[in-house]
């Protein structure tokens, strides 16, 4: 007897190559069947998903949920479980110096599973600016607690951003590769200096110190620092870097994701491998929302479903060194599965600067699956819920930038 049947969703999951109506049953928190039917007698609790669509687990590559600690913390099941989301990667969001309040408050308090980054800077984001003087990095002491959470701390992240690269220059980021390297663990560098400040072509001397497996996040940032050129074009390094296989991650956030930017890359061929929020209290409210609505814009930049779910499972289970057990279906895997719905109609969304995108379809949570566990969706960001801003009516009160 199963605990519990998904039946009759259709079943989206490219790395597993599955594309069509499957069930799915799960016992003690593992998938125990994916076939075509799965008689419902077989089952205890059987949950009927037609007209969804059903794809492993969501990860959510770059959020903040530092909640109680950091001033813009997010309840990790709000961004989470609550929101067709299995898996967060908190990017940074604690130092060394603040960290233990991860295990010690953050995760016993959620079901949604969160995979942290330590911040090279000692106290992470509890202030801003992050780093303000050379001893605002504590590099014993990052390898210290690196070391002592080894298997729950999956990497060190750098933001390039002023005031520290005026204090550190590239030391900066040299200093959170060695952190990663020797404590053998993941890099995650942040570009786009939200402070304008900085030399743009800082990009050129960052992208040569990242290796095969590290994730650059922000990648269609307006910001300086980013990877486009001052004619936009792409600058060499980057397409250097990711034949050498670093990850190219879409962080929204509040100030780091422009459609222009975007539209650029892609049609330069350098597409990016994940999504991401990099969602906040703030950001949840005004700029991003929510993972399913990062997955709603790129359908609307023209990304295929499968390249979209892709981008939101395999790529980053990949990225941070988990796919042996996320990101992808298969009967005695954990069972993480995201049931959502794609709606149609006539909504639009905005980057951080105010650009707008018309998008036919948007992408909303129905439940999730964490380890065999049953979530429903909440409410929503939006007062109404889930859905973008419907289209202004009439052609002309809209003005499209792509
Ligand atoms: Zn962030």
């Amino acid at each position: 007897m199963y605990d519990l049947v998904l039946k009759g969703g259709t079943v989206v999951d490219p790395s597993a190559g599955l594309h069509g109506g499957y069930d799915i049953a799960v016992q003690d928190g593992r998938i125990a069947s994916i076939a075509p039917t799965i008689a419902r007698e077989e089952a205890t609790r059987v949950l009927e998903v037609a007209g969804t669509i059903v794809t492993p687990g969501l990860i959510d590559l770059h959020a903040h949920v530092f909640e109680g600690f950091n001033g813009n913390g997010v309840h990790p099941d709000l961004g989470g479980v609550y929101a067709g989301v299995t898996t967060i990667v908190d990017a940074g969001s604690a130092g060394c110096a603040t960290f233990r309040g991860f295990p010690r408050h953050i995760i016993p308090q959620c079901r949604t599973e969160i995979i942290p980054f330590l911040h090279i800077c000692q106290t992470g984001l509890a202030t801003s600016p992050d780093i303000i003087a050379e001893g605002s990095i504590d590099l014993d002491g990052t390898l210290r607690v690196a070391d002592q959470y080894k298997g729950l701390i999956c990497g060190i992240k750098a933001r390039m951003v002023s005031p520290a690269l005026e204090i550190l220059g590239m030391e900066m980021p040299r200093l959170a590769k060695r952190a990663a390297r020797e404590t053998g663990i993941k890099l995650m560098v942040h570009i786009g200096d939200t402070e304008k400040r900085y030399d743009p072509n800082v990009i050129r001397s960052l992208l040569p110190l990242l290796d095969d497996g590290d994730i650059l996040t922000h990648y269609f940032t307006a910001n300086p620092g980013g990877v486009l050129d001052a004619n936009g074009r792409l600058v060499p390094e980057a397409r250097e870097a990711a034949a050498r296989g670093v990850w190219l991650d879409t962080a929204h956030g509040q100030s780091n994701f422009s459609f222009e930017v975007g539209r650029r890359c892609i049609d330069q061929g350098l597409l990016p491998h994940c999504i991401s929020t990099d969602l906040t209290v703030p950001g949840r409210l005004n700029t991003v929302h929510s993972m399913t609505e990062m997955m709603t814009r790129f359908l609307g930049l023209g990304f295929t479903l499968e390249q979209v779910v892709t981008m939101c499972t395999a790529n980053p289970a990949k990225a941070i060194g988990a796919a042996d057990r996320l990101g992808s279906l298969g009967v005695g895997r954990q069972a993480d599965i995201s049931v959502l719905q794609t709606h149609e109609g006539d909504w639009v969304v905005y980057d951080v600067l105010g650009a707008s995108l018309r998008v036919k379809q948007a992408v909303v949570p129905v439940l999730t699956v964490k380890r065999g566990e049953v979530f429903t969706r909440d409410w929503g960001p939006r007062p109404w819920g889930w859905e973008p801003d419907p289209a202004p009516s009439g052609e002309a009160a809209f003005k499209s930038c792509c």
